[in-house]
């Protein structure tokens, strides 16, 4: 073994100048660096280290100053970043203090986070190269379990939260599900319209979960809210209905475009299943193949999809009526504004007379959620940035696999998708 301090001189200044060097290349705040070793048998450097006096004897939970209690667990290492080559620990005391908030706590350390094993500059590494390289990546080079990536993340995302008001003029915002665990498991998620980012993302689906959101918004700025887009889920409309007075919901066009698919569908496998029964087997054969041709936007078609509609327009014209229905009711939301509400009232009318069960349906469904529609095509607001905030979330929940809590799932969609990544140590925010 030899000392890092002895080695780089015997002279005082040289000496207090090589500590404060040590603390600089570790990223150390408030602390004193009073010995680095080579320790032979794990193959490190441990570089013992003391807070200066002014952060010394804090609670670790709320920093406050307080009476020492004990030693606690003696000399504890933390993981610093590598120097170099080598793999680097952080030494020191780790006493207890007795918190008049808290209680017997461990005292905080100036350079890393209340509980961790790793040092802020370690953590903050972590956080940044998760969202910006492969899983592999990031566990080979810190040389760390994906499980501890996991917890490392929810700690950096839990201080950023605290230290940023990130709820702060909120007007529009989406809300949405997303399911993760093959479909066992759900988030309710909201994004803020404006500024495309995640807010907040929660385990759950139901009025429960939502509510925790606007607890946390508080009333005065669920007041503030002026447009909520979603789904037609009960549930949030209930929510929203309940917290936010001022709020117009606005239903997402792309859940009502596909309610009229599905009764087109609907519709299909009827007619599909008629000619079949009466033995008309080419009719079935070519009803079968007609499925995308009907779903497809009309410019989307190829010339076999075009010729196969123009075929249902002269030989099965209660499908192609049903392919019309659906086709208006797009062209309400690509319309949007007056216009939109106009056409909107045009199909109603001729939905509720088309006797077609399936779109009779729809019609009514329409009418139920009317003012939601309504308020859509007014402000032009649908779900499609949620939508696609969802889909990055989706690919994270597949890097999430192996942190095995939500809470690190939900931390790692902040990092990335939330605007909470903290910037590399010693550099400046871009
Ligand atoms: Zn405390």
């Amino acid at each position: 073994m030899f000392s890092g301090l002895e080695s780089f001189g015997t002279q005082e200044e040289n000496g207090v100048r090589s500590t404060t060097l040590w603390a600089r290349l570790l990223g150390l705040a408030n602390a004193v660096v009073e010995d680095v070793e080579f320790d032979e048998t794990e193959e490190c450097v441990v570089v013992s280290v003391r807070p200066r006096k002014a952060s010394k004897r804090r609670c670790g939970r709320c920093g406050k100053r307080c009476p020492g209690y004990d030693q606690g667990e003696g000399r504890r290492r933390w993981r610093a970043l590598d120097l170099g080559t080598i793999q680097t620990l952080v030494e020191a005391d780790s006493p207890r203090v007795r918190c008049p908030d808290h209680g017997v706590v461990t005292a905080q350390v100036p350079w890393a986070r209340h509980g961790a094993g790793h040092t802020y500059g370690f953590d903050d590494t972590a956080a940044w190269l998760v969202t910006h390289c492969s899983k592999s990546a990031v566990r080979d080079l810190l040389r760390v379990a994906w499980r501890t990536v996991g917890a490392i993340v929810t700690r950096v995302v839990a201080d950023a939260e605290e230290a940023t008001d990130r709820f702060a003029n909120l007007r529009r915002i989406g809300i949405d599900e997303i399911s993760y665990k093959r479909g066992h498991r759900y988030l309710t998620v909201v994004v803020d319209h404006d500024t495309g980012v995640l807010l907040w993302a929660h385990p759950g689906r139901d009025q429960k979960t939502l509510e925790k959101f606007f607890d946390r918004l508080g009333d005065d700025r669920c007041a503030e809210i002026t447009l909520v887009s979603a789904d037609a889920a009960e549930w949030i409309a209930n929510v929203v209905a309940a917290r936010c007075q001022n709020a117009e919901l606005c239903l997402d066009p792309f859940h009502i475009v596909q309610w009229a698919t599905k009764a087109l569908d609907e519709v299909r496998r009827e007619v599909w299943n008629t000619a079949r029964r009466d033995g008309q087997k080419a009719v079935a054969r070519d009803l079968k193949g007609a499925r995308y041709a009907l779903w497809k936007n009309p410019e989307d078609l190829t010339e076999r999809q075009a010729a196969k509609l123009a075929d249902i327009a002269q030989t099965n014209k209660r499908l192609y009526r049903a392919y019309l229905l659906k086709e208006q009711l797009r062209q309400v939301f690509v319309l949007k504004g007056a216009a939109g509400i106009a056409l909107l009232d045009k199909w109603l009318k001729w939905a509720r007379r088309c006797r077609i069960p399936p779109f009779v349906k729809l019609a009514k469904s329409i009418t139920t959620h009317r003012a939601g529609i309504e308020a859509a095509l007014t402000h032009g607001l649908s779900n499609a940035r949620v939508e696609s905030v969802n889909t990055k979330l989706r690919l994270l929940t597949r890097i999430a696999f192996g942190f095995r809590s939500p809470e690190a799932l939900i931390a790692l969609a902040m990092l990335d998708l939330g605007g909470l990544c903290p910037p590399l140590p010693g550099r400046t925010p871009a």
